[in-house]
């Protein structure tokens, strides 16, 4: 059955109109769905019986379950969700102070294969659908008060576009969640074509890519769908996203002891990302029991960041969050 989240509220006016019902109807079904957050069809109120009863015979409004919720020592929530069809996602709530950021997921799997990442290791299953992805909010969102959504989770958003567009939009519509889009960022290892249409496109979301290294060589390895999308034309597009956007790029860069962490890789970065209004996001790997990778030294991270900053760059570290329990920065498995 298709899942009436999958339409965004015009789509939703004509199948209503198409059924012989007023269109104010599809606003107040919206609300029900995306204000007071019903997951059931039946629960909501104030439509004609007739109207509801049609939707319940051919809609649904649940394509997830909860299967599993388990709580860090920091107080980071990991989610495991079943999809009908069997496979299973993650979506992490992460707390910092008083906000609560959602790391949502995009697909099921990811065909990326990222080396260092938990999700690449598991191989592409499907790409999820807009109901699917709305739904990891909505069910998150009734646990706790989301103030932030980050696709950061399993998958790579860019090239589910399609259906993360569509999310967005819907939960930005002001007859629905009204969840600021500037609350949103979409992370990316960085599909080109799909950054220069995003940036032509009238959306207010940030952009975070995530670099991994800096220079072709030492990419290709970590990432290995990059010898599609060369670095240069990586920087080159986002550079084309933030001029005509206006919004600041954020880099991800993956600190990995011993692979990409020496003083003239943070001078490499310096020198690539020249001209570019940018911050850049340091995350010292996190470590799992018989990885080949490593998370770098204390003072070699910070050294890191004190080259980057000398060059006149914001750079962060990013404190790890629900790593006790495989929550955190490419850990996330499904398991
Ligand atoms: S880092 Fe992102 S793009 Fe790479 S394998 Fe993991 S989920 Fe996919």
């Amino acid at each position: 059955m298709e899942d009436l989240k999958n339409f965004n509220l015009p789509e939703l006016k004509k199948i209503i109109k198409e059924k012989g019902f007023e269109e104010f109807r599809a606003k107040q079904i919206f609300e029900w769905i995306y204000k007071k957050k019903v997951l059931n069809i039946e629960d909501i109120k104030n439509i004609p019986n007739k109207l509801k009863d049609e939707f319940i015979k051919k809609y649904t409004l649940s394509s997830l379950n909860i299967i599993k919720i388990q709580e860090s020592k920091d107080g980071t929530k990991k989610i495991l969700f079943g999809l009908l069809d069997g496979n299973k996602i993650e979506s992490v709530i992460i707390p910092d102070k008083e906000r609560k950021t959602l790391c949502i997921s995009s697909q099921a799997g990811c065909g990326c294969a990222c080396a260092f990442c938990a999700t690449g290791k598991l191989g592409f299953k499907r790409n999820l659908k807009a109901a699917e992805i709305i739904e990891e909010f909505l069910r998150a969102s009734l646990l706790e008060k989301i103030d932030n959504i980050v696709f950061m989770g399993m998958g790579e958003p860019l090239l589910n576009w399609q259906n993360v567009k569509k999310a967005i939009e819907i939960f930005s519509d002001k007859d629905g969640s009204n969840f600021s889009q500037t609350r949103i960022t979409v992370s990316t290892i960085g599909i080109v074509p799909v950054i220069k249409k995003i940036a032509d496109e009238n959306l207010r979301f940030y952009l975070a890519v995530s670099l991994v290294a800096a220079n072709d060589n030492l990419r290709w390895k970590l990432v290995p769908f990059n010898k599609k999308y060369p670095l240069k034309e990586i920087i080159n597009v986002s550079g084309y996203y933030n001029k005509k956007t206006k919004k600041e790029i954020t880099y991800e860069y993956v600190l990995l002891k011993g692979i990409n962490d020496s003083e003239n890789d943070a001078k490499e970065i310096t020198k690539i990302l020249k001209g570019i209004k940018c911050k850049i996001n340091l995350i010292p790997f996190n470590a799992k029991l018989n990885s080949e990778f490593k998370r770098p030294d204390e003072k070699n991270i910070l050294n890191f960041q004190k080259i980057l900053i000398e060059n006149g760059y914001k750079t962060f570290i990013r404190k790890e969050k629900g790593t006790d329990i495989s929550a955190a920065c490419g850990q996330l498995a499904g398991e």
